[in-house]
């Protein structure tokens, strides 16, 4: 069974200003990385269709949805916070982001694929439930892990997040709800400056020092995500597959490297077997340096799709 691999050309079209790292020729990278890798062949391709209000309003404020999607001026931009810049093409391309989640739910939880990636942007892990926040609109992996609970009636969906970042956003959305057992690597003290005092029986947070590689990261993954995973038996599992802690990515002082993320993504794989029939959705967020984050995700995806 080949992988879902979700894109869509108005995911490029989102422009947060000259010199934004989170910019379209990410996406674009990744592409003819995997194409060089000639893993793009073997895929199935799918067009991200729009998340609908009724699944945003799961995680996110009415609110704060409005203030995105009645977003009409066409020359204009709104600073919604420092780094993260409201323009005419970003409702949509947020749409996409999330709808992609949402469908990749709904086909890998109705057995026509095992396995979902999403090549989307905006990203979507620091997206709180009610605002935008670093690079982030709508929050496309809880998105997703409340479609597989609402409607789908899933009680234990796990969400593995290896960005640089902490997901505080995931965090901030899933803190009270036990059916989600968040589990997140990330640079500390580091954006969003949170994350390291937060932990419960559920949201598995994991601070790594600046200079971090790729030994010390593996071992804080076995001790710490392993053991809890095994524990939640999660019948589903999403990746925020953040690829900003790779040591060739100046955005961060971590130091993985592609064999770290195919490593934990095979971790991930021995879970979702066990447990979860072998069902894992991974969605783009953070990775800003091209060549390295376009061979990370070949690494990873490479990996889902049991080549490596
Ligand atoms: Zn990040």
């Amino acid at each position: 069974m080949p992988i879902a691999y979700f894109h869509h050309p108005e995911c490029l079209l989102h422009d947060m200003g000259k010199g934004h790292p989170e910019r379209a020729s990410r996406i674009n990278a990744i592409e003819d990385q995997l194409q060089a890798s000639r893993l793009l062949e073997l895929v199935r391709y799918y067009e991200a269709p729009l998340a609908t209000r009724a699944q945003l309003t799961r995680v996110h404020d009415s609110e704060y949805i409005d203030t995105i999607l009645n977003f009409t001026d066409k020359s204009g931009v709104v600073y919604l916070d420092p780094d993260t810049v409201l323009m005419s093409a970003t409702p949509q391309a947020a749409l996409r982001a999330a709808g992609a989640m949402i469908q990749a739910v709904d086909l890998v939880l109705m057995d026509q694929h095992k396995v979902a990636f999403c090549n989307i942007r905006p990203p979507g892990h620091h997206a709180l439930r009610h605002r935008a926040m670093g690079f982030c609109f709508f929050n496309n992996v809880a998105v997703g892990a409340a479609h597989a609970i609402e409607k789908y009636g899933l009680n234990r969906v796990a969400i593995v997040d290896f960005d640089v970042h902490h997901g505080n956003g995931t965090e901030d959305i899933f803190a009270h709800e036990p059916r989600v057992m968040l589990c997140s690597t990330f640079q500390h003290p580091f954006y969003p400056y949170c994350g390291a005092d937060t932990m419960s029986n559920h949201i598995i947070n994991v601070p790594l020092a600046a200079g971090t590689g790729g030994d010390k990261f593996r071992e804080a993954v076995l001790m710490h995500w392993i053991p809890n995973l095994y524990k939640f038996a999660p019948q589903l599992i999403l990746i925020s597959a953040g690829f900003d802690a790779h040591a060739e990515d100046d955005m961060s002082q971590l130091r993985l490297r592609e064999n770290d993320y195919a490593w934990v993504t095979r971790e991930i794989l021995v879970i979702a077997d066990k447990y979860a029939q072998g069902r894992v959705i991974s969605t783009l967020e953070g990775g800003y340096e091209l060549q390295s984050l376009g061979r990370s995700v070949a690494a990873h995806l490479k990996v889902l799709m049991r080549m490596d």
